[in-house]
């Protein structure tokens, strides 16, 4: 293994969304921190994690 990693592991591509469930609830994911709302249904939350990544300029300084 190199020491030094050219690209970093955090940055604007490093959106991965995966759904927890939680209960009866189930929400969206993202490695960059974010989080969706608690939905009933996975399929909302899924959803709501397709939704996420930078579709939208959200993440800029
Ligand atoms: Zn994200």
């Amino acid at each position: 293994m190199p020491p030094n990693h050219p690209s970093a592991p955090a940055g604007p591509e490093s959106h991965r969304t995966t759904t927890t469930e939680r209960g009866s609830f189930c929400y969206a994911h993202c490695t960059c921190g974010w989080r969706g709302p608690s939905r009933r249904s996975r399929d909302k939350a899924r959803t709501d994690a397709s939704t996420h990544p930078p579709t939208t300029p959200d993440h800029r300084p």
